[in-house]
């Protein structure tokens, strides 16, 4: 990245600076510098860090009005670029492989338009770190990002399925939630030559997940999967543990919670049957669901226009702006860019540089309508 005097950079410069340096959740160190390098030159007020690596700032208008806010997230993935262009990824192993880094310039692109303007009441712009992984949205809420409460809050993630420029989105649930899990199968390990002897948790961990597999195929709204599968090391040694983990999403949290009360009885009734034990561990960085707003949703769709695509549905992946949405009206929609693009995550994936502008002037005027936007009763 740039030295110590970071001057001005283009919205582009400043996305492919990111974009050569991408850091995952929670270690935006130098992204979170950057950003502060160009907010130094508008007439903002840049709050001090509230959980480590973030970056809000506030635009005061010339006469008293409603807050709007707008995010982005600003973090990257383990992922390795496969992409041959000049400015790819220079860390081994990481990637900007989700488009937050055009989310980061559009939001900045956002902040210099909206310096130029006149309006009534308050912008609060939050970049935001760690939406990938550890719902840092739920800290950053926590730390009091939305005191005082904004009147609107919105944010957009860039959309490889959809055309260019075209803006999806939808009221009501818009993303599932992902609840990360394991599950825990202790024995007692023994010599493989007397299974008699030993309590192997090799068994009930299959049984267990045959289980959940007959449960995921009757069920309905939810889904889940096993992504982790480990026992034993050595083929005549009986193991003491087995642990497996994957991820549960569904589009309500009175879902998420009846699936885990049957997950906790499947396991319960294999721990019984083999007198072993097993947990499931739920991880506390749960996504919520994420549910738009229905007149936040019309603000977006008012300012999309021509462009605007109503979701007929809602995505199974998660969004950590779901933390948001739990505590202030918003709403958060797909922006496209371009169908013919790899899915977002993938090593191969290039968010065009074009977007930036289009997502700056979409955000300014979003900001903008919003704020003129006489707020109801909800
Ligand atoms: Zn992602
Ligand atoms: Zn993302």
């Amino acid at each position: 990245m740039t030295g110590g005097n970071d001057k001005v950079l283009s919205l582009k410069d400043f996305r492919h600076s990111l974009h050569r340096h991408p850091e995952i959740a929670g270690r935006e160190v130098e992204t979170q510098r950057l950003i502060r390098s160009q907010l130094a030159a508008l007439p903002l007020e840049v709050l001090p860090p509230l959980i480590g690596t973030d970056t809000v700032a506030v635009l005061r208008g010339k006469r008293p009005g409603i807050t709007v806010a707008l995010r982005a997230d600003i973090d990257a993935l383990p992922v390795e670029e496969k992409n041959g262009i000049d400015w790819k990824s220079e860390i081994p192993g990481m990637m900007h492989a989700c488009g937050h880094d055009v989310h980061t310039a559009i939001l900045l692109g956002a902040a210099r338009l909206l310096c130029q303007e006149e309006f009534a009441g308050n912008i609060r712009f939050i970049w935001q770190p760690g939406e990938e992984k550890r719902a840092m949205a739920k800290h950053l809420v926590g730390a009091g990002v939305l005191e005082p409460m904004p009147d609107w809050i919105f944010a957009l993630h860039v959309a490889p399925r959809l055309p260019f420029g075209q803006i999806a989105c939808r009221a009501g649930t818009v993303a599932a939630s992902s609840l990360h899990f394991a599950i825990e199968v202790k024995g007692q390990g023994g010599h493989g030559s007397m299974p008699h002897r030993a309590r192997t948790p090799i068994v009930p961990a299959a049984e267990i997940i045959l289980e959940l597999e007959k449960l995921r195929q009757r069920e309905k709204g939810v889904t889940f999967s096993i992504g982790v599968l480990q026992s034993g090391a050595v083929d005549n040694v009986i193991p003491d543990t087995a642990r497996f983990g994957g991820t549960l999403r569904t589009f309500s949290q009175a879902d998420c919670e009846k699936m885990q009360e049957t997950f906790i009885a499947i396991c319960a009734a294999a721990a019984k049957k083999y007198q072993i034990e097993v947990n499931f561990l739920p991880s506390p960085d749960f996504y919520p669901p994420a549910v738009n707003d229905a007149e936040a949703v019309e603000i977006v769709r008012q300012v999309a226009g021509k462009d605007y695509l109503a979701a007929p549905k809602p995505s199974m992946s998660s969004e950590d702006f779901a933390y948001y949405l739990q505590k202030c009206r918003g709403a958060i929609f797909a922006l496209g860019i371009g169908r013919h693009l790899p899915p977002l995550h993938n090593a191969g994936l290039l968010v065009p540089d074009e977007i930036i502008d289009k997502g700056s002037d979409l955000l300014r005027r979003l900001a903008l309508t919003a704020l003129r936007r006489h707020v109801s009763a909800r």
